[in-house]
């Protein structure tokens, strides 16, 4: 006879909810999606097909792995590639934490560092950031000494501000653990000329994990590719972990092909900075509070009496605009906003205006 009982799960999955990401709560073409981060339109690419999908491609991607090698400096060897850095982060919580070890990050900040951890029966532990979402010095330092791997997100997601790096470099300092430093948004401090921690790989930091993806400068969410640098030790132990064949042969080749054209990202990650600051001054003259980004996308609150629950759902039934909620932050709900095209920031701005001025709202 058939057993009809669904097999147990454990405690820490049983618990847990299914992780809505943007693209999850809004599916289908019929939106302007300005909730995730992404880019409105691909950069020019390449895919070579030549090689054939009938075989199963370079388990570690060492074509792909030279190529963003050779862009930062550093050997193949600190290069670890994974299905966005989703997966690179998945992986260094497999790897550098045991069972029931202890995850730290500092919120608000980039809800996967917990739920990964949570998937794996770790335990999460936060320390809150600053009003100006800054670190608080020495409450992140002795957070770190008892975490097995701390994640700082700089710039951070949902603010998309800095943290201050002399900060980062103390709890690189004290944390016995690994410090994974996500810089999902890095290349748009590179193009400011504000500082990054690719550095400390580069002079041999033998404990930070920096993390890359080609998500957002390069405008390839779709592709999910990603990547982690770090010291050839580290790099080492994840390639112990990693499935078998994680990145497909289709976004290796397009990685590379993305790589050589990056003047066209650099072109790109200049326009979303302008259009961003548009959009954010937009939002300010009528009266909302803007987090002070150095990305395409921003933290956003309404005026005192306004409810951003109610805007959100304004912006998606009036003109099918989605963005971000991102709960309770500094006492006000916030929504985070990604910017769109030049048509649809404005589109977004009437819409706020709109919003602000309807008394029934
Ligand atoms: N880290 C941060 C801070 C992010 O904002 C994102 C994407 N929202 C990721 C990592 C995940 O990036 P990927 O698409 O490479 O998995």
């Amino acid at each position: 006879m058939m057993r009809n009982a669904v097999p147990p799960v454990p405690a820490y999955i049983a618990t847990l909810e299914p992780y809505k990401s943007g693209r999850s709560m809004t599916k289908g073409n019929a939106w302007i999606f300005m909730d995730s981060g992404e880019c409105t339109a691909p950069l020019p690419y390449s895919v070579d097909l030549q090689t054939g999908i009938n075989r199963y491609p370079d388990p570690t991607g060492d074509t792909l792995r030279d190529a963003i090698a050779s862009t930062y400096g550093l050997k193949r060897e600190n290069v670890f590639l994974g299905c966005g850095i989703d997966e690179v982060l998945d992986r260094a919580i497999t790897t550098f934490s045991p069972p029931g070890g202890k995850l730290l990050s500092f919120e608000p900040t980039f809800p996967p560092y917990r739920i990964f951890g949570q998937t794996q029966g770790r335990t999460y532990i936060s320390v809150p950031l600053t009003p100006d979402f800054g670190l608080q010095e020495e409450a992140a330092i002795a957070a770190a000494r008892s975490a097995d791997i701390v994640f700082i997100c700089s710039p951070n997601n949902p603010t998309g501000t800095v943290l201050d790096p002399g900060v980062i470099t103390k709890i690189i300092d004290a944390a016995p653990g690994l410090v994974v430093i996500d810089e999902a948004y890095g290349e748009f401090c590179e193009l400011q000329n504000l500082p990054v921690q690719i550095d400390s790989v580069r002079t041999g930091a033998k404990n930070v994990l920096v993390t890359r993806t080609f998500s957002k400068a390069y405008a390839a969410a779709g592709i999910r590719l990603g990547y982690g640098l770090a010291s050839t030790e580290i790099i080492g132990e994840l390639l112990k972990t990693k499935l078998p064949y994680n990145v497909n042969a289709l976004s290796q080749s397009i990685g590379c092909s993305l790589l050589e054209g990056r003047s066209a990202m650099e072109e790109n990650v200049r326009a979303l900075l302008k259009s961003r600051a548009l959009l954010a001054k937009g939002c300010k003259e009528l009266g909302c509070t803007v987090s002070r980004s150095v990305t395409h996308f921003f933290l956003l609150q309404l005026p005192e009496r306004y409810s951003a629950g109610n805007f959100y759902q304004f912006l998606r039934n009036t003109y099918r605009i989605a963005v971000r909620p991102f709960g309770i932050i500094n006492g006000k709900e916030s929504l985070r906003v990604s910017t769109g095209t030049d048509e649809q920031n404005n589109l977004f701005l009437k819409a706020l205006s709109a919003f602000l001025s309807s008394k029934s709202l």
